[in-house]
């Protein structure tokens, strides 16, 4: 059936190539592609209009027949002492996701949402009550970032795919945004400086060792044997430990890349010192950094450990070839801590 109306493109998410090849399609010269690239990623224009060093036809054509921005603030929670702000976003079919900013130490991180809601089902993680509405398309990712950065009117040192979703279920466009975060000529953000976070696609962590990809990769590990993981993380049930780590290791072994292995501390389920002990036993061959984080209650059955369990654990792994870090998440009072994001969903 022949289409009664031309879809608008939207351009935001667009690389540089792109926009040339859109301007050149209109009957414009290529380097004004360049100069949507300037307007959208790094003076944050949302709409045409701003853009004043552009001929008013163009501008025009730019309202009618694309779309330029994708996503817009609904709200914004900040923290206690404020260095963290929640945003709650507005996509353009008005589904939402969160998105947050952290200024600490100089550095400004801006959590990204991949997906509206995940389809995983990790038992201690609030998006996972959503269920997977859709996947987000680069530009809405990258609207998160520019969105929080003007908001904030500082600049973004650090982002990490952290929020919504599963990123790498969503890897064309998630790798898209984080080439556009990266691209010096985009938001020029280093690509030690872009985390992505997944909770095991097996077969997409080798894709990205493989490809060679330049960011950091942290792997949530959460449990160190297959009975304990499958229990809180039902993908341990599609590719266990052995895998995960054997994907892992494919990534950590190629040069200048270190694998970051996620693990939440549940209260009674992972906390022991056995757990710790079978914890460095696995990891300890692999170029890697752990990140134990304590967990962030989101109404259910799981607990916090007490802080002298959380201590003990820290001390056992402590002690092991790697670097061991305790993350404290920012923002646990905003329910803006790792796993608490989460929308209502109509
Ligand atoms: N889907 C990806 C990225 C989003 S979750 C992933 O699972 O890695 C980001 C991090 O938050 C993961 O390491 C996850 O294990 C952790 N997390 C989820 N729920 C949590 C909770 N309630 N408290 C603390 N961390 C949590
Ligand atoms: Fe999805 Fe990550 Fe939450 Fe698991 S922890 S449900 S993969 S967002």
């Amino acid at each position: 059936m022949a289409a009664t109306q031309t879809e608008q493109v939207v351009l935001k998410g667009l690389p540089l190539e792109a926009l040339e090849r859109w301007a050149v399609s209109v009957g414009e010269p290529a380097y004004r592609g360049q100069q949507l690239f300037d307007w959208m990623y790094h003076l944050g224009a949302q709409s045409a209009e701003a853009m004043d060093n552009l001929p008013k036809p163009l501008r025009q054509r730019l309202t009618e027949e694309t779309i330029i921005s994708t996503a817009e603030i609904v709200s914004s929670t900040p923290s206690q002492g404020g260095t963290t702000i929640k945003y709650l976003m507005a996509l353009g079919d008005g589904r939402q996701v969160e998105a947050v900013s952290m200024l600490e130490k100089g550095r400004h991180t801006v959590c990204v949402s991949s997906q509206v809601g995940c389809n995983v089902g990790c038992g201690f993680c609030a998006t996972a009550s959503m269920g997977l509405l859709r996947n987000l398309k680069a530009g809405e990712i990258v609207d998160q970032l520019l969105l929080a950065r003007d908001d904030r009117q500082e600049p973004v040192t650090n982002v990490v795919f952290m929020g919504m979703g599963e990123p790498l279920l969503n890897y064309r466009e998630v790798l898209q945004a984080a080439e556009l975060f990266h691209d010096p000529k985009g938001l020029g953000i280093g690509a030690g400086k872009i985390t992505i976070s997944t909770a095991g696609v097996v077969p997409r962590i080798e894709q990205f060792a493989r490809e060679n990809r330049p960011y950091r990769l942290a792997v949530s590990l959460n449990a160190a044997t297959d009975e304990i993981r499958s229990r809180i993380m039902p993908i341990n049930d599609t590719w266990p430990i052995a895998q995960l780590l054997s994907a892992s290791r494919l990534y950590a072994n190629r040069p200048k890349r270190t694998v970051t292995f996620e693990y939440v501390l549940l209260a009674g389920v992972n906390d022991s010192i056995a757990d710790a002990k079978a914890l460095v036993k696995l990891v300890q061959d692999i170029h890697c950094k752990v990140n134990l984080i304590p967990y962030n209650d989101i109404g259910g059955d799981f607990r916090r450990p007490a802080e002298e369990v959380i201590d003990a654990f820290f001390r056992e792994v402590a002690g092991a070839s790697f670097p061991v870090m305790i993350r404290w998440s920012n923002g646990s009072d905003i329910a803006a801590g790792c796993g608490q994001l989460a929308v209502e969903v109509a």
